[in-house]
């Protein structure tokens, strides 16, 4: 493996901190929608709607990785990091550099595996 345990775990934290900080910045621009959509009338009922299906879709993803970030550094605790956690093979260093949290290789990614 190219990094150390150390760099991962930091990047990894580093991470879950930017999207602890992006869930409570959205729940403010939340209510601020909510509040410009009474005072001024600015936005219809659907697109209220929408927006908020979309918010509620990324705000639903940040969960997911964080709970990918959760188990990786788990992972990395009982030194299984960088295995598939499907069939064991190492995953790929370029994939775990893109996405530190990834859980699988690329073959089970796809749904080959
Ligand atoms: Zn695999």
């Amino acid at each position: 493996m190219s990094h150390s345990d150390d760099q991962i775990r930091a990047r990894l934290l580093a991470r879950k901190a930017e999207l602890a900080a992006s869930i409570l910045q959205s729940k403010d621009a939340r209510s601020t929608v909510e509040l410009d959509q009474t005072r001024n009338g600015r936005l219809t009922r659907m697109d209220a709607m929408q927006q908020q299906a979309m918010e509620e879709a990324t705000a639903r993803r940040r969960i997911g990785e964080q709970r990918a970030i959760d188990a990786a550094l788990i992972r990395l605790d009982d030194g299984d990091y960088g295995y598939c956690s499907l069939c064991g093979d190492d995953i790929a260093p370029a994939r775990l550099d893109h996405d530190p949290a990834v859980a699988t290789c690329l073959n089970c990614a796809a749904g080959k595996g």
